[in-house]
């Protein structure tokens, strides 16, 4: 079995792995008919009867299809929409209504300044909006734009929000449960489909990132994984941010990744992170792989002691 998952988790891997990177250094895959200018990297999975995800570059995205409308969650990059426009179009022709944000990083966001003149409303946590704001304004005022509308809960992360969005008689349902990988994080469950789309609050094979300076926390990613993985239904198909589509078991084992992290880090107080991830079993938890450009093992432990920032930053 583990066999198994490592080899799926490695097939995967090659697909999604632009995360927070620049979108260029990604592999392209391509299995829609886009016109030769458009860049030709998207791959759509059949979740359910009403529900996709769509592999591209960057974060992972979600396709909702009501019976009148289209919702997308997350958009990865500006330079990608026309792409991924095609790639919803291969399933649908009904309008996009909402396009849903997980987070406001730019892997997740970019195609926000395109898609805003395609649909009614843009959703996002409060602190979505927030962050995007203040990164626009140092932007030249013709390349701003895309800002969530609607935007739900406070810029207090730690309160809980929720939205219940009623479309054509299809429930979806936003949910924020506090700081995690960002302070802004909303997990979009699809109940009738049993589906849920977990942005970023969910990494699978490649080691999670926390984005501290933006207000995330992993105290709080470990409470909220350990929270969804006790009310998650069997049989509930997992959207992470980033990696293969997944189910329960892959949640419940990400938990238990996470709480063995924080775990070593109360046995070992007063050790830095170097020596905490020195001192890991790291070799326990090989859907997990660090990435020296992104996350190293030791950036994880420099999260979960709660200093950023939690990647590796380029000079
Ligand atoms: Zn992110």
């Amino acid at each position: 079995m583990r066999v198994l998952i490592a080899a799926s988790l490695m097939a995967a891997v090659a697909l999604p792995l632009a995360a927070h990177a620049r979108p260029s250094a990604a592999p392209a895959l391509a299995l829609t008919s886009a016109p030769a200018e458009t860049p030709k990297v998207h791959r759509i999975e059949k979740l359910a009867e009403n529900a996709y995800c769509i592999f591209g570059q960057g974060g992972n995205i979600g396709l909702i299809v009501t019976a009148k409308h289209a919702v997308l969650i997350d958009d990865q990059f500006e330079r990608l929409v026309p792409g991924l426009v095609e790639a919803v179009r291969s399933v649908t022709d009904k309008p996009i209504k909402y396009l849903v944000n997980t987070h406001g990083h730019g892997d997740h966001v970019g195609g926000n300044v395109v898609l805003e003149k395609q649909v009614s409303a843009i959703i996002a946590h409060a602190n979505v909006r927030r962050r995007m704001v203040t990164e626009q304004a140092k932007l030249e005022p013709a390349k701003r734009g895309g800002l969530p509308e609607l935007a739900l809960g406070s810029e207090d992360a730690t309160e809980r929000a929720r939205l219940n969005i009623h479309l054509d008689g299809t429930e979806i349902h936003l949910l924020h449960m506090g700081p995690g990988h960002t302070n802004g994080d909303v997990i979009v469950g699809i109940p009738s489909a049993l589906v849920m789309h977990m942005g970023d609050l969910f990494f699978l094979g490649m080691l999670p990132y926390v984005d501290v300076e933006g207000g995330g926390s992993f105290e709080g990613l470990v409470a909220q994984i350990a929270s969804v993985a006790a009310w998650i239904p069997d049989g509930a198909r997992i959207i992470p941010g980033h990696g293969p589509v997944c189910g329960k078991k892959d949640l419940l084992r990400y938990r238990d990744f996470l709480q063995a992290v924080q775990a070593h880090v109360k046995a070992n107080a007063g050790k830095d992170a170097p020596a905490l991830a020195a001192s890991f079993d790291t070799a326990a938890w090989p859907e997990w792989k660090p990435r020296p450009d992104f996350v190293t093992w030791e950036t994880l432990f420099s999260a979960a002691l709660g200093k950023g920032p939690g990647r590796v930053t380029r000079p």
